[in-house]
C-alpha cells in the first residue's frame, strides 16, 4: 500500500503542475476558481496555491469514486484507496490530508460530487475552470457541456490530458473537450505537456 504523500502524487509532472499555478495567478477577471476531478488534491494544490495568494477560493470537485482507468483491473488503479468495506475507492481522505498539510484549508473547498449534476445547477461565473474528471468518451463530453458555460467572458479554460496523437494518450478530452471549447469561443493561450490553457473570448 502506498502512503498518504505517495497517493497524492497522483498524474501531474510539475511542469504542467506549475503551468497551472501560473494560470491561475493570472486570471483576468473576478470570481472563484474551479477544478473537475481532484483525485488526491495534487492539482488542487498548485492552484489552491495561486487562489490563496490572491484571497480566492478554488470549488474542487469529485464523487471520489476514481474515473472507470481507476478502478479494480485497470491501469492506474490504486489497491490502498478502496474502502474495504463497501468495495469501492475513496480518494476523499487522501484528498483532505494534502490540502491540510498544503495549509489550504481555507483556501480549497471539497465538493464531493458527480460532476454532471452539479454543473447544470452551479450558478456562479468562473474565474478559471480546470477540467480533469473522466477521461471516457461520454465523461469528457458531459463536463464541457455543464461546465465550460460557467467559464466567465475573459476567464481561463485548462484541459489535461490532450493528445492530439493517439499514440501519446487517450483521445476523450483532445476530441469532447479541447476542440469544441476552440469552437465556441475559446483561444489557446499556451500548452506545457499535456496541458492546454485557453481563455474565454466570446
Ligand atoms: N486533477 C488530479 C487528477 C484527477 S484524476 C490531479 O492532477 O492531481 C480524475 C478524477 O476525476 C478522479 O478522482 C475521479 O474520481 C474524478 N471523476 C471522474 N468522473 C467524475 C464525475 N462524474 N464526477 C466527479 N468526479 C469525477
Ligand atoms: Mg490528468
Amino acid at each position: 500500500m502506498k502512503s498518504f504523500a505517495e497517493a497524492a502524487r497522483g498524474f501531474m509532472p510539475p511542469d504542467e503542475g506549475e503551468a497551472l499555478f501560473r494560470a491561475a495567478s493570472e486570471v483576468a477577471v473576478d470570481g472563484p476558481l474551479l477544478e473537475v476531478g481532484s483525485y488526491c488534491g495534487k492539482s488542487s494544490v498548485y492552484i489552491g496555491a495561486a487562489a490563496q495568494t490572491m484571497g480566492r477560493v478554488l470549488f474542487a470537485i469529485d464523487h471520489h469514486r476514481g474515473s472507470e482507468e481507476n478502478q479494480a483491473g485497470w491501469e492506474h488503479h490504486e489497491p490502498g484507496l478502496v474502502d474495504q468495506e463497501i468495495g469501492k475507492m475513496d480518494t476523499l481522505p487522501i484528498f483532505r490530508r494534502t490540502i491540510h498539510d498544503a495549509g489550504l484549508e481555507g483556501t480549497v473547498i471539497a465538493v464531493v460530487a458527480d460532476s454532471p449534476t452539479l454543473g447544470p445547477v452551479w450558478t456562479t461565473p468562473l474565474a478559471m475552470l480546470f477540467i480533469d474528471g473522466g477521461h471516457g468518451e461520454e465523461p469528457a463530453r458531459r463536463d464541457f457541456e455543464c461546465w465550460t458555460p460557467h467559464v466567465a467572458i475573459g476567464g481561463t479554460l485548462c484541459i489535461h490530458d490532450v493528445f492530439p496523437d493517439p499514440a501519446d494518450g487517450g483521445q476523450a478530452p483532445y476530441e469532447q473537450i479541447y476542440l469544441p471549447a476552440l469552437e465556441a469561443g475559446f483561444d489557446e493561450v499556451d500548452q506545457v505537456g499535456s496541458l492546454r490553457i485557453l481563455k474565454r473570448t466570446a
